[in-house]
């Protein structure tokens, strides 16, 4: 790539990402509680100010008036800038480690990555995964079959297979000997979705990262407040799809250096 291509590709790269990221912020309180996309524009929740132009500019304005509404000096969540954050450097790494080898899947990785920060958020929020965003996931994934330059379409139509099967299994299991549900249908769906997006390599290199990180991070969490949810069984019921989806992102940027290493070491 020429230095200006390059350079051009990422800056564009870089905005399209952080203002991407604006919008997933708005689809990330709006889509759950069934409110318009477009309508009513931007405002603050506490005064009900519309915003101007000038304060709605992804990263800096929130930098600009330090987190806080310009009218009633409300706090806006920092969230709102991580989210901003978080999704321009997705797009960044997508572009960084695939633009070269497939065009298409980098889009694809940028696409999920997003897709992916709002399912985690809004199973924080609610505690569910919207199907829409399956549907989405399902169908970047049947074009990730024909572009990924790493696995072939047969690994991503058994990854989808197995996610499905896997962890509709788990869930049963689960069901039989614990009386509750321990995984949402959900989790299963987007589970599906996924290992058809990353093929069955991945997805059992991400499944395995999504249980050691959820089983450290819910062991603390639940130790920290752990008599009050034994008593409530049931009630004590923590997210797992921000869990599946990091890992389903680390699995998708760099799942494919991560086996080939751990293949290589195998062979010696
Ligand atoms: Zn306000």
């Amino acid at each position: 790539m020429s230095l200006y291509y390059t350079v051009t590709v990422y800056v564009l790269a870089g905005l399209l990402g952080v203002c991407v990221g604006s919008f997933l912020n708005v689809v990330i309180y709006r889509v759950p509680i069934g409110e318009s996309l477009s309508h009513p524009s931007s405002h603050c929740p506490k005064c009900g100010r519309a915003l101007r132009w000038y304060d709605n500019i992804p990263l800096l304005s929130f930098l600009i008036l330090r987190g806080k509404c310009r009218s009633c000096g409300a706090r806006i969540s920092f969230r709102y800038f991580a989210v901003e954050l978080a999704n321009m450097l997705l797009w960044l790494l997508s572009v960084f480690l695939f633009w070269e080898k497939s065009i298409p899947f980098a889009v694809i990785a940028a696409v999920t990555s997003s897709v992916l920060l709002c399912v985690s958020f809004i199973d924080l929020d609610h505690s569910l995964v919207p199907d829409r965003f399956v549907v989405i996931l399902g169908l970047v994934g049947a074009a990730a079959a024909f572009f990924d330059p790493y696995y072939g379409w047969l690994s991503h139509l058994l990854g989808g297979a197995i996610g499905l099967a896997a962890f509709w299994g788990i869930a049963f299991i689960y069901y039989k000997i614990r009386g509750r549900e321990g995984l949402g249908g959900g989790d299963i769906k987007l589970a599906a979705a996924c290992g058809l997006l990353l093929g069955w390599e991945r997805l059992l290199l991400s499944v395995l990262a999504a249980s050691v990180a959820a089983s450290v991070v819910l062991g603390v969490l639940s130790r920290r407040d752990g008599k009050k949810d034994e008593e409530s069984e049931g009630s004590g019921e923590y997210p797992f799809a921000p869990f599946l989806s990091a890992a389903f992102a680390l699995a998708l940027f760099f799942g494919n250096y991560i086996i080939s290493a751990y293949l290589s070491l195998l062979s010696f």
